[in-house]
């Protein structure tokens, strides 16, 4: 009895605010029905944008989210989600920032960036290295900018010496030549030394991004990497919003498939109601840490709590 009446006081409101704010008040009903039939009706979803980068087709992303879907819906054993093409009443965004460029630039010199440990200490070990390395190039590269320039110093001022005298005899110009096609060279040098320090420089701020990534996710009591340009906050792969009754799913980041799916899911469980649950091998674990593609007996848990099943 209490149910109804709540589902009929909401549906007032939502005829009221119908002509201005028609999908927000769309939104709000069905959450008014979902709280009281939980689970009921399939929560259906859309898909937004979808960032270039990634470099994946939105019909890959469609067949993703159905693997997503069936993260719950086989222990559910009937259909929770149900992709529309537009007008869902999440949008799902997969949006590119500095954290998945990072990753990318990484898997790009064969680095596999996961939340394990193991791959936070392989990555904080090669970051060290380049590190020292990056150290070394710059002391190279500033000791040779500066031999360059008393070289081309000098040399230019010895051609206004000879400007001044009208011009330099045959074998004085000769050697000039030689000196001008030295320099030239070492400057060919200072410059491929420049792009390689600039390189090596991406990719040491890369390895911070990714290590404060993961300081965060494997929640380490250690000090976050200093880097130009780093957003800092709390890493977070994906994330779920309700803001004034729209639903949104963004994901930021992800390096291969199973963590794709892995993050979808987590979401989705989010936007069913799911709160995040202890063991680490859980979807809805608070940090993507596992490969598994099962839910775990404390999130079927936590489903059977939010849709009621038993
Ligand atoms: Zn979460």
């Amino acid at each position: 009895m209490y149910d109804i009446l709540i589902l009929v006081v909401v549906l007032g409101i939502g005829v009221y605010l119908y002509s201005t704010h028609k999908n927000q008040a769309w939104a709000m009903l069905r959450e008014a029905r979902s709280s009281v039939a939980p689970c009921s009706t399939p929560l259906t979803y859309s898909i937004g944008t979808v960032d270039s980068h990634f470099g994946i087709k939105k019909d890959m992303l469609i067949k993703d989210l159905a693997e997503a879907e069936d993260v719950w819906e086989t222990p559910a054993k009937k259909e929770l989600f149900t992709y529309v093409a537009t007008g869902g009443d999440v949008t799902v965004n997969l949006i590119y920032d500095n954290r998945q460029a990072s990753t990318d630039a990484l898997k790009n010199i064969g680095l596999e960036v996961d939340s394990s440990l193991a791959n936070y200490n392989e990555i904080k070990q090669k970051y060290a290295a380049l590190h020292a390395q990056v150290a070394n190039e710059q002391k190279t590269y500033d000791s040779e900018t500066s031999d360059y320039s008393d070289e081309e110093a000098a040399y230019n001022a010895e051609v206004e010496q000879w400007n001044q005298k009208g011009g330099a005899p045959g074998s004085a110009y000769a050697q000039l030549q030689q000196q001008k096609i030295a320099l030239q060279a070492k400057y060919a040098h200072l410059k491929a030394l420049q792009s390689k320090l600039n390189s090596d420089i991406d990719t040491l701020n890369a390895e911070a991004t990714v290590l404060n990534q993961q300081i965060v996710q494997l929640n380490l009591n250690v000090d976050q990497y200093n880097q130009t340009g780093s957003s800092g906050g709390t890493f977070e792969e994906g994330v779920y919003e309700e803001k004034n009754y729209i639903q949104t799913i963004n994901i930021y980041e992800y390096s291969n498939h199973i963590q794709l799916v892995r993050v979808l899911a987590h979401e989705l469980g989010h936007a069913l109601g799911l709160e995040h649950v202890d063991n680490s091998k859980s979807i809805m674990y608070k940090i993507n840490t596992s490969t598994s593609l099962v839910a775990s007996s404390q999130d079927i848990a936590e489903l059977d709590r939010v849709c009621r099943l038993q």
